[in-house]
Order: structure tokens, then sequence, then C-alpha cells
């Protein structure tokens, strides 16, 4: 009999991890509570850029890169330079989700839509099931925690400035449950500064239709458009509030700084709307997501599970967890590969297989292993890792493990031994 995982939250991570576990032949179960897949996904877009681009190689050479070609086939743009990065592919958030959701679907995984965990059943520190707000209850074998760290609406209010009805969509939708928290594991707050918890997402999104048709062109010729702001609206401040570091440069405070990602994406956390529309080519510019991105946007990362190097949480055997669940992570790519993995050796576990870990002569494997050890120090609370800047790229490139070869990616994970590791079937 096929052994059942159960993954909770359909954003990237989780959507990686499904699908990881059904190439490694479990009957894989995914649990999204609101009405699409991907998650913050659904506005992000920037991929390959900076260290970016040797994580997605190497997942494609262990043979787990379905989620980035799909990625790269809904790129509006391919191998682009933006402040402080390089060659970055921009995906649609338009197209992409129907495209992830039908790749899903066809590879066998059950998709459970508007189907929100609000319980599990334990044995013990043994999880066996999951219970949904609709009274329905699924039981498993393996678990994998990929709820994410966005919203709820109080935390939002809390650590925040309000819910900025962002794509999470909490008062629709419900709030998020974490099944870490629900086995009674502690979970880390990342703290910028000592009580200053939490990190506010680092974008908007503005309709491009309600800017002036020059931007717009300038947009959708090569991607980026940057505009200098007026010094009496630049707000440094934000800088450091910003979820996502590898953006908190000068540059993005200085600056309006727009990628083309379907929407126009503004690479700031907020930006008051009188004071966006007194800039020339703004005035009619409105906001999608979030909707109050005049004054702030939605706060993330408070909610950290405790983990190993294979993504399973401590205390509890049978449950992994993947994305920015497994640390103060952020990015798509980051959540692709740790789902991958959570999903992987979920199956593994199921099959009392010895789980898979990854060598820290991989980018990938550095960064699990370095990310979370940074989830249990406070100065590691205080820092954000990712594969596209920060402190975790510096490191990359001073471990000689940045590189833009994709050949010689690949020459280095097949020497590892990985090559096609995350395809093998365990079942
Ligand atoms: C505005 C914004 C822009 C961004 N832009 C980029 C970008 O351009 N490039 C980039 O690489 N990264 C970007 N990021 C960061 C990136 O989106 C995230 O770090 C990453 O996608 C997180 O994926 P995740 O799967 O861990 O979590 P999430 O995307 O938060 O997904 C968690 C999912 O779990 C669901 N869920 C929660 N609780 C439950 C439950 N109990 N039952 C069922 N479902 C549940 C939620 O509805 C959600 O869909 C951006 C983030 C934001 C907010």
């Amino acid at each position: 009999m096929k052994p059942r995982v159960i993954v909770v939250g359909g954003g990237w991570s989780g959507c990686a991890a499904a699908l990881a576990a059904n190439r490694a032949g479990a009957e894989a179960h995914l649990f999204e509570k609101t009405d699409m897949l991907l998650g913050s996904g659904l506005v992000g877009g920037i991929m390959r850029n900076n260290g970016r681009f040797v994580a997605t190689e190497e997942l494609i050479a262990m043979g787990g890169g379905d989620l980035f070609k799909i990625a790269d086939r809904n790129a509006r743009h391919k191998g682009i330079a933006f402040p402080g990065h390089q060659h970055a592919n921009l995906y649609d958030v338009h197209r992409i989700e129907p495209d992830v959701s039908a790749f899903l679907r066809k590879a066998g995984v059950n998709i459970h839509l508007m189907e929100r965990v609000v319980d599990v059943e334990r044995d013990g520190a043994t999880v066996v099931g999951v219970k949904t707000e609709y009274g329905e209850n699924l039981s498993g074998d393996v678990f994998v925690d990929a709820t994410g760290t966005s919203g709820p609406m109080g935390n939002c209010a809390r650590y925040g400035n309000g819910c900025a009805m962002c794509v999470q969509r909490c008062p629709t939708f419900g709030p998020r449950v974490s099944i870490v928290a629900k086995m009674g594991v502690h979970e880390a707050q990342a703290a910028k500064a000592p009580e200053v918890y939490g990190a506010m997402s680092g974008s908007c999104k503005i309709a491009k239709d309600s800017l002036a048709p020059a931007i717009q062109k300038a947009l959708q010729k090569t991607g980026i458009y940057i505009q200098k702001i007026p010094e009496t609206l630049v707000n440094r401040s934000k800088l450091s509030a910003k979820a996502c570091q590898q953006y908190a440069l000068p540059e993005y405070a200085e600056n309006v700084v727009l990628l083309d990602t379907g929407h126009a994406k503004l690479m700031s956390p907020y930006f008051p709307l009188e004071d966006l529309r007194s800039l020339p080519g703004f005035e009619r510019a409105r906001y999608v997501d979030p909707y109050s991105g005049g004054r702030g946007n939605s706060v993330r990362f408070l909610a950290l599970a405790p983990r190993n190097m294979f993504l399973q949480v401590d205390g509890v055997q049978n449950l992994f967890c993947g994305g920015e669940k497994a640390g103060v992570l952020v990015g798509h790519t980051e959540a692709i590969v740790t789902g991958t993995l959570a999903g992987h050796n979920a199956v593994r576990r199921a099959q009392g297989l010895p789980l898979l870990g990854l060598p820290r002569s991989t980018a990938t494997g550095e960064f699990i292993s370095e990310s979370g050890k940074a989830a249990a120090t406070e100065e590691g609370l205080a820092q954000s890792y990712t594969f596209a800047g920060s402190v975790f790229f510096e490191h990359m490139k001073e471990k000689g493990l940045y590189s833009t070869d994709a050949e010689a990616i690949h020459r280095r994970i097949e020497r590892e031994g990985l090559a096609g590791v995350l395809r093998a079937r365990l079942v």
C-alpha cells in the first residue's frame, strides 16, 4: 500500500512538497485554505536572481526541478538586472497558478482547496491525522507543515500597520493555522531588534494600466522602470523593516523601482498613495496588492519551526516543514527547494529509509544548514536568509558556491552522487 503524505499549505513550499512526495511514490494530499495555490507566490515573481540561479540548477540536476521549469516557461522577462541583482527572471503572476495547479493534478496530487486545517489528531508525539474547518478528517502516515508565516490579521495589526488586505485574504478564508504549533512545538519569532518582531513584506503591486503610458512601455520592453524620488519623500527607515533584506539597499529608498511581473511590482513595503501620486506618471496609481499598500503590508516570520537538516520538526518524527516555516527563509526558490526535500523525506520516513540530507558542498545543503542554525540564535533571528542577497549570498560567494555556469553546477551535483536523487521512486 502507498503511504499517505499530507501537506498543509499550498504555497510554493507546499506545492513542492506534495509533488516530491508524489514523485517518490506516495499518495500525496495538499490542503490549501484559499481558492488558489501558490500563497504569496501569487504576488511575487522574481526568480533566478543572484545565488537563486545556483539553487535552481541544483534542484533541476537532482531531478526536483519541475516547478522551476514552470516558472521559466511563465517568465515575462529573462536575465534582467536591477539594483543589487543580476540575471533575474520575472514570472507572470497572473498566469502561473493555473499551470502549477494543472501540473500537480496531472501528476496525481490530490488538491483540497478551501479546506483550512484547524487541528491535528495525535497519538502522543505522532501526528495521525488532520481536521479541517468544515469537519472533514483525513488520517495520514507523514505530514508536512508548509503553512508559511504570513499573517494572520492579529499579527499584522500588532506588529505592522494593520491588515493591509493582501493576497492571503485571511478575512475571507480564515487565519493561518500551524500544524507545528498544534503539536505543541515552540515556534520562534524573527526579531530585527529587541522587541521588534516579524518583518514586513517588501513589495506592493500597482495596476499597470493606472500608470502613464511611457512607464507601461518601459516595463513591457525591459521589465524594469526606475524613477528618482524627491528627497522629501525618501523614507530610509522602511528598508530595515523589510522581510527581504536583499532589497534593503539605498537605491530602493531613493528611487521608485518597478518590475514587470504582470502587475507593476513596486519594490517597497508600502508607499503613501498621495505621495506616490505626486510623482510624474503616477498620478492615477492604484494598488492591487495589498489593497492598502499605501499604508502597510503583511507581517511575516512570527512562527518558525525548529527542525534538523532533513527538515524534520524537532520532537515530532513524522512531521516535516518547508518554506518560511523552516526558518527565516525568504523567497519562492527557497520555498521550493526546502519543500521538495521535506516532501521527499516524508516518503523516506514512511518507508523506513534513511533520510536525505544535502551536503554542505552544495549551495542548497549549505543554505538549509546555515538557516537552520540561525533560527536557533538571537543574532540569526535578526537576519533573513535567501540565496539572492543579504548574509547568505555573501557566504555563498566566500565558499565558492556561486556560479552562473549551469553545466558546472550540474557536474557538481553529479560528483556528489545526487543526480536524479529526487526522482527516484521509493515505494
Ligand atoms: C508581497 C510579496 C512579494 C514577494 N515577492 C517575491 C519575489 O518576487 N520572489 C521571491 O522569491 N519571493 C518573494 N516573496 C517571498 C516568497 O513569496 C515567500 O517567501 C515564499 O513564497 C513562501 O512560500 P511558503 O510556501 O513558505 O508560504 P506561503 O506562500 O505563505 O504559503 C502558505 C500557504 O499556506 C496556506 N495555509 C496556511 N495555513 C493553512 C492551514 N491551516 N490550512 C490550509 N492552508 C493553510 C496559506 O493560505 C498559503 O497559501 C514575496 C512575498 C510577498 C509577501
